[in-house]
């Protein structure tokens, strides 16, 4: 088991907590869900990040499993109206997808950043 300042130097734990993959001082996010244009430490320009819809497949891979395996133990076990399952799984999904969306945008962030992840491009020979 590692300690909490080990794991700091692992881009996953600078990702999850929204700061700069490289520093790991500097603010990531200028709001929710927002990519800033560069670290206010260090100075890296966050050009290159971009998690396109990972964030959100991760969200509802996760919020739909809980979500769903909730509503199907509860439907078996209580047997409720419909009303209690609007009134409790539409907050659930609520929280269950928005909440780790940041985290995650964070972390795919930072490992694209740990494993110099880039758009394809087709290299020129004659230059190589
Ligand atoms: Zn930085």
């Amino acid at each position: 088991m590692t300690d909490q300042t080990s794991q700091d130097h692992l881009p996953i734990g600078r990702g999850i907590r929204g700061r700069c993959p490289r520093c790991g001082e500097g603010r990531l996010f200028k709001g929710f869900l927002s990519v800033r244009t560069a670290c206010e430490r260090c100075g890296l320009d966050y050009g290159f990040a971009d998690a396109g819809d990972g964030p959100a497949v991760f969200a509802i891979l996760f919020g739909g499993f809980v979500v769903v395996f909730a509503a199907l133990i509860t439907e078996v076990v209580y047997q409720p109206p419909y009303w209690v399952h609007a009134a409790l799984w539409l907050p659930l999904v609520l929280i269950v997808t928005l909440g780790p969306l940041r985290p995650i945008k964070g972390l795919l962030i930072a490992l694209q950043y740990h494993h110099k992840a880039a758009e394809g491009r087709l290299a020129n020979r004659s230059e190589t």
